[in-house]
């Protein structure tokens, strides 16, 4: 095992686009040396969803490092400026970039900014005192299986999300019952398919379903849509709603009673679990434009109706055994292939678990969190945890927004440096929130 003496400052953990972007605005600031460990050899934002055509659901705006310091040299603009490709973004005149391009915007940052370590996991962390008080930080690399320890001041969590699969969804073999998640690494495979159906109704099932759609009269498939909500709802993006994604709606949401904040989160899936309004019309196109003459469609979209399992059949194909809720009828539904559009969990590694005694835990199990993004400890100590992650029960509906990932770099930045270097503004957006 390899001993770091050193200290630094910050040690991240894991390097998506919020720690990404911590370290980006961190790369211009000299007083606080971090370090940022990822187990991914490169940068990759849900390769498996980088469907051509795809675009952003944040202007581009919300980049790395512009909303806190639109001069700095890590901007999407400047991405653009030295791949030489300013005239043609310019006459492109969109600020909803594909998502194809946001990734690759990101490893081009990821590339030049030296605190990011790729092909590392964190496996372990212990808070140590000794002369001082410290973090120990275990990293593996993932290519050797070599560990090395390192020393922190703080931690800061950047961990994500991983895909959630149902159970009886992931009985059946990988390459047949797949999330999203794996959706263009199985693409080929669902062009040789005979049937394949999409379970779920957010954002990522109607990408994919429209994506098949596109292709389902040349590779000849039969397709299906079943979703258990009671329709394929839009999200809810009306420009006066985008400001529930805003600081000001996150220091009003934080300072409610945990139950109403609880119950409030509840309530709010239309702002992030819908479906844009253009990819509803994309599909709705393109079935229209199938139907013309009459045409059979080989295509279902059945909602209200619950995959409850899914079992092998002798023909090599599966039966899914539904449910439509409100007729009360179970059905059995025939697929090849089944993509199971089922959504995200945050992602706590276990080791922070190890960290149980230092660390304040709701009634719900969850940790609790300072309105500045810090991991609330039972025991004054020197060091702190920040965490983008696993906070949607404190911060609310925009703690998985790309657009509010720079706020909160700004929060962690001035406590770090114990000083408003990032000034905040009181009021950000028209309409108020509190009285
Ligand atoms: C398909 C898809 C599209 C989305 N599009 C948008 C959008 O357009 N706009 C928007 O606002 N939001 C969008 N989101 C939501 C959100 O912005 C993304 O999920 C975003 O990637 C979150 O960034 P992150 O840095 O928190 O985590 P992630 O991007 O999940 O990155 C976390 C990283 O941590 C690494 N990691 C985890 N554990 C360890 C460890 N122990 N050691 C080392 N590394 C570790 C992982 O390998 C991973 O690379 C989208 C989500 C999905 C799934």
């Amino acid at each position: 095992m390899e001993q770091h003496d050193k200290v630094y400052d910050l040690i991240g953990v894991g390097v998506g686009p919020f720690n990404l972007s911590l370290a980006a605005l961190l790369d211009e600031i000299d007083e606080v040396e971090p370090l940022f460990f990822e187990q991914n050899g490169t940068f990759e934002w849900h390769p498996g969803m980088l469907i051509e055509g795809t675009k952003m659901q944040v202007p581009f705006i919300a980049d790395l490092v512009t909303m806190a310091d639109p001069t700095n040299r890590y901007s999407f603009l400047n991405y653009i400026s030295k791949n030489e490709r300013m005239y043609q973004f310019y006459y492109l005149q969109r600020l909803d970039i594909p998502r194809r391009e946001y990734n690759d915007y990101c490893q081009w940052v990821a590339r030049q900014v030296e605190s990011c370590r790729f092909g590392k996991r964190v496996t372990n962390v212990r808070h140590f005192k000794d002369n001082e008080e410290i973090f120990e930080v275990e990293v593996t690399d993932v290519a050797s299986g070599q560990v090395s320890v390192f020393k922190a001041k703080n931690l800061v969590m950047g961990t994500g999300s991983v895909p959630v699969m149902p159970r009886s969804f992931r009985e059946a073999p990988s390459e047949d019952v797949f999330h999203t998640a794996d959706f263009l690494p199985n693409q080929d495979r669902c062009r040789k398919a005979s049937a394949i159906t999409v379970v779920g109704s957010g954002q990522s099932a109607a990408e994919t379903f429209r994506e098949l759609l596109k292709e389902q009269r040349d590779c000849g498939y039969r397709l299906d849509w079943i979703t258990r909500s009671p329709g394929f709802e839009s999200m809810e993006e009306s420009k006066l709603s985008l400001e529930h994604f805003s600081p000001d709606y996150v220091n009003y949401f934080y300072q409610l009673p945990q139950e109403q904040k609880d119950e409030i989160f509840a309530n709010q899936g239309l702002y992030y679990k819908g479906i844009s309004n253009h990819t509803i019309n994309d599909i709705y196109n393109l079935l229209y434009e199938y139907s013309v003459g009459r045409e059979e469609l080989n295509v279902g979209l059945q909602v209200l109706s619950e995959v409850k399992d899914i079992k092998p059949k002798a023909n090599g194909k599966y039966d899914l055994e539904c449910y439509h809720y409100q007729k009360k009828e179970s059905f059995t539904h025939e697929s090849e292939l089944v993509i199971a559009a089922t959504g995200y969990k945050p992602y706590v590694p276990d080791f922070i678990h190890h960290l149980e005694d230092l660390l304040e835990w709701d009634e719900e199990g969850r940790y609790k969190v300072t309105a500045d993004y810090r991991l609330v400890q039972t025991k004054e100590t020197s060091n702190e945890i920040y965490v983008h992650s696993g906070i949607s029960h404190t911060h609310g509906v925009g703690s998985t927004n790309l657009g509010l990932s720079i706020h909160r770099n700004k929060v962690i930045i001035n406590h770090l440096v114990g000083r408003d270097l990032y000034p905040m503004n009181e009021k950000n957006i028209f309409q108020s929130f509190t009285v």
